[in-house]
C-alpha cells in the first residue's frame, strides 16, 4: 500500500468524525460527514432552542452568531461586513446574478464547466433582458482558456462568472489568471467556489472576483441547509437584490425603504440559526487544520485514486484540468454508475452519481451521460481507497 505523506493528524480527524466509524465516505463534494464539533455547535443549539425557546437561544447565541462572519471573513481573506450568511450556494449566487442589471445586447461570459443551475440563471436572463450567454473554450489541459477569454472581452461584457471546482470532472479552473483579466477590464467577476471553499484555501483578494458563493456541507464539512456569499465592499453598492425583506432592508417612512448597508441585504430575515452556527463551527474547524495542509492531502489522496482505477480495465476515468483536485469522476464499462454506486453502498462505502444535466456543456462535449463520483477528504485513508478498488475489480 502507497502510504500518502500528510502534515494532518489523520487519526485525530477520524476520531473526531463519527462517521468515519461507520462508512468510507467518498462523497464529500456531495455533503462531507461532519466532525463533532460541528454536530455539538448544531445540536446544542437546537437544545438550547428547546429549553429556552428560539428567539431567546438566539439573543444568547448572539456572539457566537456574529462569530460566523468573521470566521467566514478569515477564510476568505475578507472584512465581515463583506458576508452573507443564506440558506445554500444557489440562493447566494442568485443573490447576487439577479442583482445586476443586464440589458439587451449585454454579453453574459462563462465557461464549459458551468454548474446547471447558474447557466439556467444565464438563460432567463438572457431571455428576459435580451444579454446573450458566451461559453469560453477550454485549453488543451480541459480547464478554461484565459487567452480565449481575453481575447473576447470587449465592452458589452458586463459579467464575467465561472465555476472554480465543477461539480465533476477534478478540474481546477484558473479562477486567479481569470480574476486579472476581469481586474483589467472592470468587468465584474463572480465565481461559484462551492466545489473549492473548504478544499484548498481560497483568498478573495487574490482570485480579484467581485462576488463569490459557496456552501456548508460540501467540503467545509458545516451541516445542510447554509451557505454564504461574499460580496467585495466596493462593489456592493452598485447591487439592488432581487428580494427585500425587513431585514435586507429598513422600512424608514410610509413610502421609502434603505437598503441594508455592506452583504446583509442578501440575507433574509428568518433563518436556521443551529445551522449558521454550525457553518461558523466548521469554518474554525478547518481553519484549524489549514487549508493549505487540507489541499495537499486531499490531492494527494485523489491523485491515489486516480492512478489506482487508471490500472483498472474495468473503468475510465475521466477527470480534466492541469491541476486535479479531490474529486475523481469514472465510469464503469460493464456496469451502470447507479448498479456500482449501488454495490458500493452495500459494501460501506458512499460515492454518487454525476449525470448530463449538471454540466451539460463538459459532458455534451465529451459525450459522457453519467459517471460515478468519488470524491475525497483529509480524512479518508488509504484503506478505503483499497476498499473501494475491491469493490470495482468484483473481487
Ligand atoms: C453543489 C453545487 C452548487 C449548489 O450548492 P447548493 O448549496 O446545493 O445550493 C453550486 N455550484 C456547484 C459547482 C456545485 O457543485
Amino acid at each position: 500500500m502507497s502510504a500518502v505523506a500528510t502534515a494532518l493528524d489523520v487519526a485525530r480527524a477520524r476520531a473526531d468524525t463519527p462517521g468515519c466509524a461507520h462508512v468510507a465516505h467518498f462523497n464529500n463534494a456531495g455533503a462531507s460527514l461532519m466532525p463533532s464539533p460541528v454536530l455539538a455547535a448544531v445540536t446544542g443549539h437546537l437544545d438550547l432552542e428547546a429549553i429556552i425557546g428560539g428567539y431567546e437561544a438566539a439573543e444568547q447565541a448572539k456572539p457566537r452568531i456574529e462569530r460566523v462572519y468573521a470566521a467566514v471573513g478569515t477564510l476568505l481573506g475578507c472584512d465581515p461586513d463583506e458576508v452573507a450568511v443564506v440558506e445554500n450556494a444557489t440562493r447566494a449566487w442568485d443573490m447576487a446574478f439577479y442583482s445586476l442589471p443586464f440589458a439587451p445586447g449585454d454579453r453574459i461570459l462563462t465557461a464549459m464547466a458551468e454548474y446547471a443551475s447558474n447557466y439556467i440563471a444565464f438563460l432567463q436572463v438572457a431571455r428576459s433582458r435580451g444579454a446573450t450567454v458566451e461559453v469560453i473554450p477550454n485549453d488543451e489541459h480541459g480547464q478554461l482558456s484565459v487567452d480565449a477569454l481575453r481575447r473576447t472581452i470587449d465592452e458589452r461584457v458586463k459579467l464575467i462568472a465561472i465555476t472554480h471546482v465543477p461539480t465533476n470532472g477534478g478540474l481546477v479552473n484558473p479562477a486567479a489568471a481569470v480574476g486579472a483579466v476581469a481586474r483589467e477590464a472592470g468587468i465584474p467577476y463572480l465565481l461559484d467556489a462551492c466545489q473549492s471553499v473548504g478544499q484548498m484555501p481560497i483568498d478573495v483578494g487574490e482570485i480579484g472576483c467581485d462576488m463569490l458563493s459557496a456552501t456548508g456541507r460540501k467540503f467545509l464539512r458545516g451541516p445542510r441547509g447554509v451557505g454564504f456569499l461574499y460580496v467585495r465592499r466596493g462593489f456592493v453598492d452598485r447591487l439592488e437584490p432581487p428580494f427585500l425583506d425587513l431585514h435586507a432592508a429598513r422600512w424608514t417612512a410610509r413610502d421609502a425603504f434603505e437598503i441594508a448597508p455592506g452583504a446583509r441585504r442578501f440575507e433574509n430575515w428568518e433563518s436556521n440559526v443551529a445551522a449558521k452556527i454550525g457553518l461558523g463551527a466548521a469554518v474554525d474547524y478547518a481553519l484549524d487544520w489549514g487549508l493549505a495542509a487540507i489541499r495537499d492531502r486531499v490531492y494527494a489522496l485523489a491523485g491515489l485514486l486516480r492512478a489506482r482505477l487508471a490500472e483498472m480495465p474495468a473503468v475510465a476515468v475521466h477527470d480534466l484540468g492541469l491541476e486535479k483536485c479531490g474529486i475523481v469522476t469514472f465510469s464503469p464499462r460493464q456496469a451502470t454508475p447507479d448498479a456500482v454506486k449501488q454495490r458500493l453502498r452495500e459494501a460501506g462505502i458512499n460515492v454518487s452519481v454525476t449525470r448530463r444535466p449538471s454540466t451539460r456543456l463538459d459532458m455534451e462535449a465529451r459525450g459522457l451521460d453519467e459517471m460515478v463520483r468519488a470524491s475525497v477528504h483529509y480524512y479518508n485513508i488509504e484503506d478505503e481507497i483499497d476498499r473501494l478498488c475491491r469493490v470495482l475489480r468484483g473481487s
